[in-house]
């Protein structure tokens, strides 16, 4: 698309689909690279803050599944959007969740990234609808320390695997972490290398997980390199927010 900008001179616009196609060769040239077959990689595009019109650009152009952090935005946005129920959407809740949020998470969500206290998971469970399939869960894991508010301690992760583990009506998947955003490369892996760490633990004491929720648009690639199996994509997908 070509757009003309205030002052006259040409703006080239990429269109989401483009950079949507952009992000899936960026995936594949890490999986590649480091020794990963890239069809254990699911790309969730993040599109809060975005119109429901870009999410439609990306469904129309082949991506499945929307990660969002408000639960209303979530919410009007699918609205919005029932028309596409044959593409079989799939809405992840990746956001902040605190309890008074629970029941709307648990009765539309298919996936929540971001449990990281028994209380929450307690509530999902009981508000989760009998008619839907189970809720799919992620814990979100603190591996930044005092930098991040959010996410259990990385000690404290096993326990409360094994207690959203026996919840009815929920799933355990895996685990999810927004590491503190460094430049370097190696710094980037080694966040993610700590949280794969956790995440191998609790597979070999027996929990049965596939999802190593890891890797944004600055760091895709050091999550692929530590085991990413769904990268969570916003920004190189939909464009820069707008800061507020
Ligand atoms: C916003 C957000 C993303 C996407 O971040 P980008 O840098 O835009 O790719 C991923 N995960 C979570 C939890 C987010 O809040």
């Amino acid at each position: 698309m070509l757009y003309f900008g205030a002052s006259g001179q040409r703006l080239i616009m990429t269109t989401i689909s483009a950079k949507l196609q952009a992000v899936i060769v960026r995936i594949d040239a890490a999986a590649r690279k480091f020794g990963r077959n890239p069809d254990e990689i699911r790309l969730l595009a993040v599109s809060k803050t975005w119109p429901a019109t870009s999410v439609r650009e990306a469904a129309t152009a082949g991506q499945k599944a929307f990660g969002e952090n408000y639960v209303q935005e979530g919410l009007k946005k699918a609205a919005e959007l029932v028309d596409l129920a044959e593409l079989g959407l799939e809405w992840h809740f990746i956001g902040p969740l605190q309890s008074n949020k629970t029941r709307q998470v648990a009765g539309f969500f298919d996936w929540v990234h971001s449990v990281d206290r028994l209380q929450i998971a307690e509530r999902l469970a009981e508000q989760r609808p009998d008619g839907l399939p189970s809720l799919q869960v992620c814990l979100q894991v603190n591996v930044s320390g005092e930098a991040s508010k959010s996410g259990v301690a990385v000690a404290e992760v096993p326990f409360l695997a094994r207690q959203v583990a026996s919840l009815p009506r929920l799933k355990l998947r895996g685990l999810m972490a927004i590491p503190a955003p460094v430049d370097d490369f190696a710094q980037q892996r080694q966040a993610f290398a700590q949280l794969r760490e956790t995440y191998e633990q609790l597979k070999g004491d027996g929990l049965l997980l596939d999802t190593l929720s890891i890797g944004m648009s600055h760091d895709l690639e050091a999550a692929i390199a530590e085991g990413a199996t769904m990268v969570r994509v916003g920004s190189a997908i939909f464009g820069e927010r707008n800061r507020t």
